[in-house]
């Protein structure tokens, strides 16, 4: 039987939805500021997304470009105004800077409840910790694939990836769901047998076609997160042609998870709101 297919437009438009229907009851829309430095072209593809993509849901973003040559001094000031800024709600600086700078030193400067982007290691650690924070896009739009896939709790769920941004808080947002999440890296042994016990793969290898049906079998859930450029395509790390027909569910490639990443960005503005303190 071939696998349900699992888009992300369709999650992706039911978020966007809830998001107008709360700005529209509130009756004020959250500001965005989107920091980007550099001349990066992936860096300026997503910048644009992110204004686009506000501009959809009736987001005002500040877009602040700044040059190649922006010093840690002008960064660092520029994000500590927008931090002290009371209009301004939520924070992102796009990961890729240039090299006489530092991304994390930077990014750790943006509190934790305009954190929207969820990398600041106050997020992380209040993630990890159960406190109330903005936990990273990706992870948060696997979450909404286990929702619409209905995974029972207390599933087996194999990750494989064991980054910051993907695997590590994504195993924190399954196991506050009651998942029982199990991480995979390039290290890991006997890696198939795992992945074939397991109720749901989310994989996040990095590489195109690396799924393959030695790792599934008729009851696994696939969430690939890959995205990757093969051929002028893009393509996830799933090897969707050869595992679509024996799995249970998978998400296609693009229009799956990253269709719905974006969303959860603007999700989490929303709550960033009523998470700043004294709230
Ligand atoms: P990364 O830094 O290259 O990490 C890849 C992870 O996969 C590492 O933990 C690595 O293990 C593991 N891995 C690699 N080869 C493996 C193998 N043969 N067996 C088992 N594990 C293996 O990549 P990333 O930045 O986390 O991103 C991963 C993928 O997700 C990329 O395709 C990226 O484009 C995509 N992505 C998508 C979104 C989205 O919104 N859809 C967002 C972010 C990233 P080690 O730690 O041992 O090296």
């Amino acid at each position: 039987m071939a696998a349900i297919v699992y888009e992300g437009r369709s999650i992706s438009d039911s978020i966007a939805e809830k998001i107008r229907r709360e700005i529209a009851v509130q009756g004020q829309a959250p500001r965005l500021s989107v920091i980007r430095i550099g001349k990066d072209a992936a860096s300026a593809s997503y910048f644009r997304a992110k204004i686009r993509k506000g501009h959809d849901l009736g987001i005002e973003v500040d877009a602040h470009s700044l040059p190649p040559e922006t010093s840690a001094k002008e960064a660092s000031d520029i994000i500590d105004s927008l931090a002290a800024d009371p209009e301004v709600d939520g924070i992102i600086l796009e990961n890729e800077v240039p090299e006489h700078l530092s991304y994390v030193e930077l990014a750790n400067r943006i509190p934790y409840w305009k954190d929207v982007d969820g990398a600041t290691y106050a997020s992380l650690g209040r993630l990890m910790s159960g406190a109330p924070c903005l936990a990273p896009a990706t992870p948060l739009a696997v979450m909404e694939f286990m929702r619409a896939m209905q995974v029972p709790q207390g599933s087996a769920v194999a990750i494989i990836n064991r980054t910051i941004t993907v695997g590590k808080p994504l195993s924190m947002l399954m196991l506050s769901s009651n998942y029982t999440p199990l991480i995979l890296h390039s290290r890991s042994l006997k890696i198939h047998e795992i992945t074939r016990s397991c109720d749901v793969i989310v994989v996040a290898a990095g590489h195109p076609g690396f799924l393959t049906p030695e790792y599934v079998s008729e009851r696994t859930s696939v969430i690939d997160v890959g995205i990757n450029s093969r051929g002028g395509q893009i393509t996830g790390d799933a090897d969707f042609e050869s595992i679509a027909p024996i799995v249970r569910a998978i998400t296609p490639v693009p229009g799956g998870v990253g269709a719905v990443t974006s969303t959860m960005v603007f999700s989490n503005l929303m709550a960033a709101r009523k998470l700043k303190p004294g709230k």
